[in-house]
């Protein structure tokens, strides 16, 4: 049921005191984990935290603004950085992206001994307004779910019930993947905020219903919702070759000819696509222009 293009919905419930947001992020995390070779428990880490990371993009200002996630928990998986911007552009990588990890005793994903239970979660948001703000909050459990939570009452004074879920077949596909957000509106009313946390006990599942449901399903039968407002999220990264090359001629004539002479050809790695932009002897030499002219390449 989940779409190729992974979306956000967003509407009010509960009277108009609650905001909701349910995503369905399944192809966002297959692009993701078919750029970057990830493990099941590693592709449920990163895809968990770009779920939540797409829900904060959705309320940044102007597709300008940005946002920086990172997740630095003690657990196998190393630090985690998601950044993405308000047109709900993203991209991401997880430190170690082929982590095997034993399955939980429940049989589930051991994403908390992935991530780990102790370390920080930290958000860098620039609306493009002077300095950006920045918001840190401690882990919980390292399930990210309750992570966001717990940043989103300490860093943002918002109480917001959160499930997120990516399910991954035994041959390690995305099956699906996706988040439910529930954040009553500042001066909610008691019997709002219990809404909102009652109504995220059905979401325990939420990657099997994401997979058999989609987004729409779930506004559907546990919202009665028939429309909601609805935006693309796509995986899009920010390197260019042209990046790259400013990169190159930023190390300077020597080094670059030096290290083109070691290794052949330079590349040039972006982490979060994992792209490599190489650089052989005639790129290196179109790069600096022609030697005699001694130009300045500092
Ligand atoms: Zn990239």
């Amino acid at each position: 049921m989940q779409k190729e293009v992974s979306k956000i919905y967003k509407t009010l419930v509960a009277e108009g005191e609650v905001s909701l947001a349910v995503l369905d992020t399944t192809a966002l995390v297959k692009e993701t984990a078919r750029r970057h070779g990830l493990s099941p428990v590693s592709m449920a880490a990163l895809g968990r935290t770009m779920t939540a990371t797409a829900y904060l993009c959705s309320w940044l200002k102007g597709e300008e603004s940005s946002l920086y996630v990172t997740v630095s928990g003690d657990g196998a998986g190393g630090k985690i950085s998601v950044s993405g911007d308000g047109a709900l552009h993203l991209r991401g990588n997880i430190a170690v992206p082929d982590l095997v990890l034993p399955p939980r005793a429940d049989g589930k994903l051991d994403v908390g001994g992935c991530v780990g239970r102790k370390g920080t979660l930290t958000v860098v948001r620039d609306d493009g307004e002077g300095i950006p703000f920045v918001g840190t909050s401690e882990l919980l459990t390292g399930e990210i779910a309750e992570d966001f939570s717990a940043y989103f009452l300490t860093s943002e004074q918002r109480p917001t019930a959160i499930a997120l879920g990516v399910l991954v077949s035994r041959e390690g596909e995305c099956l699906g993947a996706g988040g439910v957000f529930l954040q009553p509106m500042p001066a909610a009313s008691e019997e709002a905020i219990a809404f909102a946390e009652q109504k995220i006990t059905n979401f325990s599942n939420l990657s099997s219903l994401i997979a058999e449901k989609g987004a729409e399903g779930i506004l559907k039968e546990y919202f009665g919702v028939e429309s909601a407002e609805a935006r693309e999220i796509s995986f899009r990264c920010r390197c260019s070759r042209e990046k790259a090359a400013s990169a190159v001629l930023s190390m300077g004539r020597e080094d670059a000819e030096k290290l083109l002479e070691e290794a052949g050809e330079i590349a040039v790695h972006c982490h979060d696509c994992n792209t490599d932009y190489l650089f052989g002897a005639e790129d290196i030499a179109a790069l600096f222009g022609k030697k005699d002219t001694k130009k300045d390449t500092k």
